[in-house]
């Protein structure tokens, strides 16, 4: 009986699945493995949200094996030790993986080869698994640059690249009955901290969601995706974290629904890619300045006090607090609210970005390193935005995107009662009616908070 490991990292579903798929095609015995990293922990990569969302993740992994004939195996440890004794244990010839991105995962693959080639086993690394084009698969011609920093000509590029049919779900996977004993699964209940509205993960809840979006959502998508109160996006970014749904497919079923909502989503999902590919090439992105600036962000007292603020969603500026309340309590934020509160932090109260992105990844349930370290970057001009010096005004926003202030009256309740344009500029109201509302002052004026960042890059 020949035996191949599959090892899950972040493609943690059965459809579309090449390693899986090639696994399938070269063993008669499977091992389907998930390793429960501690280097993932101590690397602070484990929130409890994503943590929470992992345990139904995997135990919706190991019914769908089930439902074939076989069960996922669970290990705990450090991940190159766990597939080593796997290996030993079987007896296999192959272990397939997909090719991940972050520093952390080209690590892990280098210290996986090594310790199996130690072994006799071959490591096979499977592209467009997490991404629908690999990194690298496109690139600048004739530049000799090794990625693209600029969207437009990527998502050109990206565009016009073939993709792979999507691959069904296996129908039987037979697991060897000697030498892949389980751990117990982790399970939602036992990890604490979590947010009371954090989504419920795994690759089924997925494929409801990406039905019903595709029934309902994606067709309005162009023209409803910055609607704050609308929440008119597909909220599948936390199963595209987690590979319970395989963005190949999903870019494939956008493109033959066709029509301007699907074409913007696909553009979206283009981002992500893009991304990738640059955190791909650019590992050190993810904590260095992509592009710096000589920044010499704001710290101590007073910038730690407003920072506070932030996180709390009580900034004063009621759709910054709305955003940041929201991200509380699901786990998630609207992507305009992202943008806005990301601006707000980086740019008016000019505090390094890495202090936003960190405590985005604390809870976020979709915390990606690629899209939030480089989401963030951009926003605050030390990435890839080609106007790396624009401002998010919090009012401007408010009014364009939550114009009947909806979003902000259920997430900041304490203002609902104030009408009209009011409710965006609280601190436009009468003392008087001010001390009706248990709502805090502004932090910081907009104007001198503007001057501020354009004193501190040289600007006029
Ligand atoms: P939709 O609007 O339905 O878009 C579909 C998919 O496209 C998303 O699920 C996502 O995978 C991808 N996508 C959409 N916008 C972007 C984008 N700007 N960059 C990259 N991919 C995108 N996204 C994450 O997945 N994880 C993060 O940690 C993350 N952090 C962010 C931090 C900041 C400061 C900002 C401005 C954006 C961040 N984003 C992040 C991108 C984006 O906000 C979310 O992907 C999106 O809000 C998820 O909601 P949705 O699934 O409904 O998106």
């Amino acid at each position: 009986m020949s035996v191949a490991v599959v090892l899950f990292t972040s493609d943690l579903r059965l459809h579309d699945h090449p390693p899986l798929r090639a696994a399938l095609a070269c063993a008669d015995e499977v091992v389907p493995l998930f390793v429960v990293d501690e280097a993932v922990e101590a690397a602070g990569f484990g929130a409890p949200n994503r943590r929470a969302f992992l345990a139904d993740c995997l135990r919706d992994l190991d019914a769908g094996l089930r439902e074939r004939g076989g069960h996922l195996v669970v290990r705990k440890g450090d991940v190159a030790d766990e597939v080593g004794r796997i290996v030993t244990g079987t007896g296999a010839g192959e272990v397939h993986m997909a090719a991940g991105v972050s520093d952390f995962a080209q690590r892990r693959e280098e210290r996986l080869r090594a310790a199996l080639a130690s072994i006799g086993c071959r490591l096979r690394v499977h592209d467009a698994v997490v991404t629908a084009v690999a990194p690298g698969a496109v690139v600048p011609s004739g530049s000799g640059k090794d990625h693209f920093a600029v969207f437009t000509p990527y998502f050109r590029r990206w565009s016009a690249e073939g993709l792979r049919e999507p691959f069904r779900a296996p129908r039987a996977v037979r697991v060897p009955e000697e030498g892949a004993d389980s751990a117990a699964l982790p399970s939602r209940a036992a990890v604490t901290g979590t947010s009371p509205g954090l989504a419920e993960g795994g690759e089924a809840e997925g494929r409801r969601r990406l039905a019903s979006w595709r029934r309902g959502g994606i067709a309005s998508y162009e023209e409803l995706h910055d609607d704050l109160a609308g929440d008119a996006t597909s909220r599948l970014s936390p199963h595209l974290h987690f590979g319970t749904l395989s963005p190949v497919e999903l870019v494939h079923r956008a493109r033959t629904a066709g029509g301007p909502g699907a074409d913007a989503f696909v553009r979206q999902l283009c981002w992500r890619d893009f991304h990738h590919q640059v955190l791909a090439a650019r590992p050190a992105a993810s904590r260095s300045d992509y592009r710096p600036r000589q920044d010499n962000w704001r710290t101590g007292g007073a910038a730690e006090d407003e920072t506070a603020a932030w996180r709390e969603g009580r900034t004063g500026y009621p759709v910054v607090d709305a955003a940041m309340r929201q991200l509380l309590h699901e786990g998630w934020m609207h992507n305009r609210g992202r943008l806005l509160t990301a601006s707000f932090l980086a740019k008016t109260l000019y505090v390094d970005w890495r202090t936003g992105a960190r405590h985005f990844l604390a809870l976020l349930v979709d915390g990606d390193v690629a899209n939030n370290q480089l989401n963030w970057q951009w926003v605050a001009g030390t990435g890839t935005d080609s106007r790396p010096n624009r401002v998010l005004n919090p009012v401007t926003q408010a009014r364009r995107y939550d114009p009947d202030g909806a979003y902000v009256r259920r997430w900041v309740p304490e203002l609902a009662g104030i009408s009209g344009s009011a409710l965006h500029e609280p601190w436009r109201l009468s003392a008087q009616e001010r001390a009706r509302y248990d709502y805090p002052e502004p932090v910081v004026g907009l104007p001198e908070g503007l001057a501020r960042f354009k004193e501190a890059r040289g600007l006029d």
